[in-house]
This record gives structure tokens, C-alpha cells and sequence, in this order.
């Protein structure tokens, strides 16, 4: 997997694992918590998120979707995901940040460089990188080679996971802490 979908890659936590840590909230989960502290997290694509109370009901974003994706019903906005191509228009017309896309998609060397930008806080607070989502071992060949990656530059890993994920997975998150410990 050349690609991960990522919804967030968040710095400076301190409760994701030992010292500071940069968190990369990998998209999708196989659960569907009502209590999820990331719901916009448990779709595996990418999708548009609308907040209710920021729209005003201008109606801008309806006039920039060529799909019909969108309409007004009374003063709020209703999607056909359907429809929706993701083309971000409506986003961009939005001038209340009603609208936002949740989940992009990150190439290894994008996380990686992210992950070393806060290397000097993990040296100076024994921390590091945390995997976490969604689901991260969803997504288990990208998890797999970012771990070895983070690994080979001296960064230290923790996953942050439901454990509700194929055996397989399982399996490679075991050999991945095999592997951090021989080499
Ligand atoms: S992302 Fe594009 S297709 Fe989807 S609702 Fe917005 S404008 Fe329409
Ligand atoms: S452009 Fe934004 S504020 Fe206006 S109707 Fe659409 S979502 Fe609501």
C-alpha cells in the first residue's frame, strides 16, 4: 500500500503514550461506537462534514455544486453522498467553514517528514510517533512500513488500537514488535 487514508495528524499530545507525541489518526474503523470520540473518523473514505451551526443558509455552496449534491431543506443543507464527487467546491465557497473535508490521502515520505518535523520534542521528552484512528491496523501494509521506517530513524511507536481488526493484522503488529526489539 503506496497510500493511507489520514484524517488528522495532530502534534504535541501527551496522552497518546510515554512524552510527547505526534499522533496520525489513520481513517476508518470496522466498529460503529455511538460514544466514538472521532466519529468523523469510521467512514474509510474520504468525505464532507457539515456543521450545522455554522450555516447560515446562504446558500452559496448550492449554487457551486455542478452535481446536485446538495440542497436546502428549511434553513439547514442536506447531502446526497451519492452525488457527491468530493471536488471540494462547496468548501471553498463556504465563507463560514460550514463545510470541511474529513480524510486525505498521504504518501509514506508525506507522514514521515510530518513525524520528523517534532523530532527534537520526542528526544527531549522520550517520546514519539502514536498510530491511531479509526482503526489503524485497518490499514496495516501502510502502518507496517511506516512503523520500519520510524523505526530505522530512531523513533519510537506505539499503536493505539480496538484490537477488532483481521488476524492477519494482528499477526503483523506482533512481528513489527518482534522486529523493533532484534534490530
Ligand atoms: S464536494 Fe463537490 S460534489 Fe460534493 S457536495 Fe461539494 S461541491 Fe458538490
Ligand atoms: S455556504 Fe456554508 S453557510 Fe452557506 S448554506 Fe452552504 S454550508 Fe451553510
Amino acid at each position: 500500500m503506496e497510500k493511507a487514508t489520514i484524517f488528522n495528524i495532530q502534534k504535541f499530545c501527551v496522552h497518546d503514550g510515554p512524552g510527547i507525541r505526534t499522533t496520525v489518526f489513520f481513517k476508518g474503523c470496522p466498529l460503529n461506537c455511538l460514544w466514538c470520540h472521532n466519529p468523523e473518523s469510521q467512514h474509510f473514505q474520504r468525505e464532507i462534514l457539515y456543521n450545522q451551526e455554522k450555516c447560515t443558509g446562504c446558500g452559496q455552496c448550492l449554487q457551486s455544486c455542478l452535481y446536485q449534491a446538495i440542497r436546502l431543506d428549511g434553513k439547514y443543507i442536506v447531502q446526497e453522498k451519492k452525488k457527491c464527487v468530493l471536488c471540494e467546491a462547496c468548501i471553498e465557497h463556504c465563507i463560514n467553514n460550514a463545510r470541511e473535508v474529513s480524510g486525505k490521502e498521504y504518501s509514506l515520505k508525506e507522514v514521515l517528514n510530518e513525524i520528523e518535523r517534532d523530532r527534537p520534542f520526542y528526544e527531549q521528552s522520550g517520546g514519539g510517533v502514536t498510530f491511531s484512528g479509526g482503526e489503524a491496523l485497518c490499514q496495516i501494509d501502510f502502518v507496517t512500513e511506516l512503523a520500519k521506517l520510524c523505526k530505522k530513524r530512531g523513533i519510537s511507536v506505539a499503536i493505539d488500537t480496538c484490537g477488532y481488526v483481521p488476524l492477519r493484522a494482528l499477526r503483523r503488529c506482533c512481528h513489527m514488535w518482534i522486529y523493533s526489539y532484534m534490530t
